[in-house]
């Protein structure tokens, strides 16, 4: 197995989507990883996007077994192929200026017929041939597809394939134009068949956009003499729309969804789904280890996968919490920290605005609050603001404030809380049976206290757990006040 990424770019999700499934493969069947970094457009690629795919992919956890294979270096090798395919009679220079090729398409173009390359310079006279040589005419190198030949191999993921010859646009380039002495940039299709012969791949799993390729990559092998790998073409991520997902789309690259704050477990388990179904009792939250344990290309669909923000929200919440109220702490300290708020302890003789902020058994009881509808981390700081700092009432929560009985009973609450003793905090079914005995001795219902009191203390009706939010607040001493601005 191997993944072979052209650095041309941040690593993309259709990409890291495509390292999950061969890593999973690879672990299930005890195979290798490879990595093949495939840097032979020279413009386009890029030390620094190379640097962004290994870096994502170690933090997904998809080590790679050995050490990258830079494809770039191993030129000679891709052109002593072209050599061999030149001498075998297989590949051909053709001396088609780009004017002629674009007169060429133009015309097909104008007959209706979908462009390809003519062969025109297939069989060339080697009179023809030293008169192109001595007009300086430069060329590329073709490889020969004939077009009645049928190509069929087994596909892991979409069973038997067949290609015709034909419907291969003609024989295919392999080396960019250089003079006729020469032999060009060796192109895609024969690099790639080189260097995965040459590292022994046994499968290639790889976006089912590779299919024509496949087709025309088994001819080089048979041309080549070289035994051909098992191919699994996995079903291209769509959009909402249905569409492949493209860049238009926003966020594609691995390095966004990190930066975003999603996990590498949420986001190596929501790639493990774009295309793979569990199988039956294990759930959809799972580790690479355990996907890999059960992983085959039996349960890979031949349909598109649509990306689903939805699951992926969720299954990164999962993680969170499985991470522990004590790790979430550890993680949303720097971030509370970063707001302002004086969450650690304080050197001896620095005023704080409240010390209880820094009490780590407050904060895990915080934690522990908000954890139930976090997805992202970052949704722990904005969850967490009310409980550091005073919030304004939005005007959901002025209009609870000013609805019949609602003041009243919340003055009866603080008349109540003033009486009691600071230093014997109210349990949680102490403040239960305090907030029933307000609302009957004011005349409201329990839920105009709960909805007021809400109000008082969140500035909104939105909120975490009523009731443990107002015991949080009672322990840092915020509640009263809070209840009492109100009135
Ligand atoms: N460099 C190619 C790509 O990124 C590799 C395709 C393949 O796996 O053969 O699309």
């Amino acid at each position: 197995m191997r993944l072979a990424p052209s650095p041309t770019g941040t690593l993309h999700i259709g990409t890291a989507r495509t390292a999950v499934f061969n890593w999973l493969f690879a672990r299930h069947n005890n195979g290798q990883f490879l990595l093949r970094v495939e840097d032979t457009d020279k413009e386009r690629s890029k030390p620094e996007y190379t640097a962004n795919i290994l870096e994502g992919l170690q933090w997904l956890g998809l080590e790679w077994d050995g050490v990258p294979v830079i494809q770039s270096e191993r030129v000679a090798l891709h052109r002593a192929a072209i050599q061999q395919l030149l001498d075998s009679g297989h590949a051909y220079r053709c001396y088609a200026s780009e004017a002629e090729l674009t007169a060429m398409r133009e015309q097909q173009a104008a007959s209706k017929r979908a462009p390809r390359y003519d062969n025109r310079h297939r069989d060339l006279s080697p009179d023809r041939e030293q008169a192109f040589i001595a007009e300086g005419r430069e060329a590329v190198i073709r490889f020969r597809i004939d077009d009645g030949r049928t190509i069929t191999w087994t596909d892991l993921v979409r069973g038997t394939m067949r290609w015709s010859g034909g419907d291969l646009g003609g024989d295919m380039v392999i080396a960019r134009r250089a003079p006729a002495d020469q032999i060009g940039d060796p192109l895609y299709n024969l690099v790639v068949v080189v260097d995965d012969a040459a590292m022994a791949i046994s499968h290639v799993i790889r976006g089912e956009d590779h299919i024509a390729n496949t087709a025309k990559q088994l001819l080089l092998y048979e041309a080549l003499g070289a035994e051909p790998p098992v191919f699994a073409h996995t079903p291209l991520i769509l959009n909402k729309d249905g569409k492949k997902l493209s860049k238009r789309d926003g966020v594609t690259s691995i390095s966004d969804f990190r930066a975003m704050g999603y996990t590498a477990p949420a986001l190596a388990n929501y790639m493990t789904l774009l295309g793979w179904s569990p199988p039956e009792g294990m759930g959809e939250r799972f580790s690479l280890d355990e996907a890999a344990a059960v992983f085959g290309f039996e349960r890979v669909n031949k349909a598109g996968a649509r990306f689903d923000w939805d699951k992926l929200n969720w299954l990164n919440g999962q993680v969170l919490r499985e991470q522990g109220a004590e790790s979430l702490r550890e993680q949303l300290l720097p971030l509370w920290a970063a707001q302002g708020w004086a969450v650690t302890a304080q050197p001896a003789g620095t005023t704080v605005s409240n010390p209880v902020h820094a009490d780590p058994a407050w904060q895990l009881e915080l934690i522990a609050l908000l954890a139930p509808s976090l997805t992202l981390l970052a949704e722990g700081v904005e969850q967490a603001t009310p409980f550091f700092t005073t919030p304004a009432l939005n005007e959901a929560a002025q209009t609870q404030l000013a609805a019949e009985g609602a003041r009243p009973a919340l003055a009866a609450l603080a008349a109540a809380l003033e009486a009691r003793d600071p230093d014997t905090p109210l349990d949680g079914d102490q403040a239960q049976a305090l907030l029933g005995e307000v609302a009957s001795g004011a005349g409201v219902k329990k839920g105009v206290i709960m909805k007021s009191l809400r109000a008082a203390l969140l500035g909104s009706l939105q909120g975490p757990d009523l009731l443990s939010t107002w015991l949080l607040l009672m322990r840092s001493g915020e509640a009263l006040p809070r209840i009492q601005a109100c009135l």
